[in-house]
């Protein structure tokens, strides 16, 4: 890949680019004053100057003690939160989608009479309105009285039915259905799409619902039942004829979250994440494969499945047998389907979202309803609006500039790993050929597949979001080992709701470990996560560069390091190698448990949240050596060399300020992968030699860490 971009015919425009002709770097800022501030100049200046004094003054903890303090402190205090964290990249994200608005009301006053321009108004209009509740009154009914047949009548093998129905509803499959269906790539081939079975998905880590110490979590519980049961009652009065309530429903979320842990059939391996099924040996599993297949939509049945715990798997499906048609278990099934339902009803969605928002935010509202509407256009319109977003806000001088950035930290880390000491010798080579091999992505439009052809209904967005899905289960099926095609994918589970592959329009980076590849949207490229115009070397690569580098890290993390460098999971690590990256990682937790321990908080331990650590740490260090490389190419002055460290380190400081509220801190921990923000800083910081020498960081202050582990 390397190669091929080197060998690329270079255009004039991109040699202009490149060479900087017609590129004018720093811009005035006075200019971009309005009148109205110029004349306010003096307050302004004031109040700077009172700020700073105050500042001035302020007592902060010291930098070889807790370099976050060191840098928020003063905004720790002073800045007055209702929210729970301070999020720029939600913030440039809500922006970008009002971009997008700006994009589908010029499409409509251009295209007014375009097929496709009207179709894209009817679901905008079906988006922004929602149901109305006596239109989700029809559909929830008509799916109680499916429900009920289905339950009353044992005999039939209802519960693959029932479950096949919970299945290709990806909304409602989403949030708690005991097993999520899904058609994607499978992981051992990665040009051929699969079908997988996945344990539950929900909002809450499934683990809330067993840790039954714990206060907080048994706080958040009682808040779930609670808003079940208002959403019940708003919406079925004193006509509940079932008796649906929130108890029960945390009850059999309870009985499927032991299945993760029970130790029936005869594996308890928690650790497998690919295991092929035989849909043929029906009695291995005692899971129906064809009749579920069937009710899916399949004609012909494959003859295999993938899923990523066997265990799981086991227990759910024997769960599932004993239990499925139980008052609880019918009364489970309907609730799933009407939260869902209630999500995308008028009135009936914001006791959803005051609590949903109050976890993940602390804010009340997520989203205001335009947002929403963009979101949902962008599924069934998302070539369309990627592509015009992309030819509206392209800027090839920005773009270039990142597609640089990432070569050149993939040359540092590259560097870095020819120097390794741990590894054998093999090992070290299939890994720099890997990081070699790493397709970089930067501002493109990245869907190829054109968006469906679908007649919407401008005041039924829940029949749309179905006709959608009915579309693309279809899609799907077809493709069954065929080659991959890149079909845009949604994460319901989460709230709001993402977008699980990169898309131009997606504020944040990503690496995908199963295609070996890193994708930097176009939405991304922009202040503040990169300035060309106004600032230097240290700020870019403290944002910017920052997160590149933890992305190109998540190629040898825990899970990115048993992939191939084309995307497929293998395994090219020797038993020596093993052993020694064990070492790390249990390095890497005990760091992170001691400093929860020592603030009295909880961590998170799970795979996912030690790649996290691990590519911060990793990332940080190839930052410091990128600016070290970049010092000794330019001669820059020692004095300067060190405030360049500094500037790098505060500014990174100052990236991460969070604040979170007391009674959602463990909800942070568990939910979000990546550690408080606090450690974020500190951990990575206190592994670094350069960063030990100008603090003077010594045994028993905040920042020591004696770290016998190398970096990669
Ligand atoms: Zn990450």
């Amino acid at each position: 890949m390397i190669k091929k971009n080197k060998t690329r015919k270079i255009s004039q425009n991109d040699k202009d680019l490149i060479c900087g002709t017609n590129v004018i770097l720093y811009k005035s800022f006075q200019k971009q004053y309005t009148y109205k501030e110029l004349l306010n100049f003096n307050n302004s200046t004031n109040k700077y100057y009172e700020n700073f004094n105050s500042y001035l003054k302020e007592p902060t903890p010291k930098p070889c003690d807790n370099f976050y303090q060191y840098v928020n402190a003063y905004w720790n205090k002073h800045h007055k939160i209702t929210l729970n964290t301070y999020n720029t990249f939600d913030k440039i994200q809500e922006k970008v989608y009002d971009e997008i608005f700006e994009i589908y009301k010029e499409l409509v006053e251009t295209s007014s009479t375009s097929k496709e321009i009207v179709n894209m108004k009817e679901f905008y209009d079906s988006a922004n309105a929602l149901m109305t509740p006596e239109s989700s009154m029809i559909n929830i009914n008509n799916y109680i009285d499916n429900i009920v047949e289905l339950t009353n009548d044992p005999l039939k093998n209802n519960l693959w039915r029932i479950l096949a129905m919970t299945c290709k509803n990806k909304i409602v499959s989403s949030s708690g259905s005991p097993l999520f269906f899904d058609i994607k790539p499978d992981e051992k081939n990665t040009n051929t799409y699969s079908i997988y079975f996945e344990p539950i998905k929900h909002l809450f880590p499934i683990d809330f619902f067993l840790d039954v110490n714990n206060r907080e979590l048994n706080n958040s519980v009682s808040d779930y039942v609670n808003y079940l049961n208002t959403l019940i009652k708003t919406i079925f009065g004193d006509n509940n004829k079932l008796g649906l309530n929130g108890k029960d429903y945390i009850d059999v979320l309870r009985e499927i979250a032991l299945c993760f842990y029970e130790t029936e059939g005869d594996t308890n391996d928690n650790t497998l994440t690919y295991y092929k099924l035989n849909t043929k040996a029906t009695y291995t599993y005692t899971f129906n494969f064809v009749e579920f297949l069937k009710e899916i939509g399949f004609n012909t049945i494959p003859t295999t499945c993938i899923t990523i715990n066997l265990n799981y798997f086991k227990n759910i499906t024997a769960l599932m047998l004993k239990k499925w048609n139980t008052d609880k278990w019918r009364n489970y099934w309907i609730l799933i389907y009407v939260e869902q339902v209630a999500r995308f009803t008028n009135k009936w969605h914001t006791s959803g979202e005051l609590l949903f928002s109050k976890f993940i935010r602390g804010s009340i509202s997520e989203y205001a309803d335009k947002v929403r509407a963009v979101k949902l256009m962008l599924i069934p319109f998302n070539n369309l609006l990627s592509r015009s977003y992309v030819a509206k806000y392209k800027n090839d001088y920005a773009i270039n500039y990142i597609k640089f950035l990432i070569n050149d930290l993939k040359i540092v880390l590259y560097k870095n790993i020819k120097k390794n000491k741990w590894m054998d010798a093999k090992t070290i080579n299939y890994a720099l050929l890997k990081i070699q091999n790493i397709k970089v992505i930067v501002g493109e439009s990245s869907y190829v597949i054109d968006d469906p052809d679908i007649n919407f209904i401008n005041n039924d967005i829940w029949g749309n979001l179905i006709r959608i899905m009915d579309w693309k289960i279809n899609e799907l099926i077809n493709l069954i080992n065929k080659p991959v095609s890149l079909l845009p994918t949604v994460d319901w589970t989460q709230r709001p709701f993402v977008f699980i592959e990169s898309q131009a329009f997606i504020v944040n980076a990503r690496y995908n470990r199963s295609t070996n590849s890193i994708y930097v949207p176009l939405a991304f490229i922009q202040k503040p996560f990169i300035d060309l115009e106004e600032s230097g070397i240290a700020y870019n690569i403290s944002n910017m560069g920052y997160i590149l580098a933890h992305e190109l890290l998540h190629s040898l993390d825990i899970t990115g390091s048993k992939y191939d460098l084309t995307g497929n999971l293998k395994d090219w690590w020797s038993n020596n190698d093993k052993k020694h990256y064990l070492k790390i990682q249990e390095n890497i937790k005990e760091q992170y448990i001691l400093a929860s321990k020592k603030d009295k908080l909880e961590v998170n331990l799970t795979d996912i949240s030690i790649s996290e650590n691990f590519a911060d740490i990793n990332s940080i260090y190839l930052c410091v050596e990128y600016l070290k490389d970049y010092q000794v190419k330019f001669e820059v002055p020692l004095k300067l060399a060190k405030l360049i460290l500094e500037d790098f380190y505060i500014f990174y400081a100052n990236n991460m300020k969070e604040k979170i509220l007391n009674k959602r801190m463990s909800y942070r921990i568990l939910y979000n992968p990546h550690a408080l923000n606090q450690y974020r800083v500190n951990i990575p910081l206190s592994r670094l030699d350069t960063f030990n020498a100008m603090y003077d960081v010594k045994k028993g202050d905040g920042m020591y860490w004696n770290n016998k582990y190398p970096f990669f």
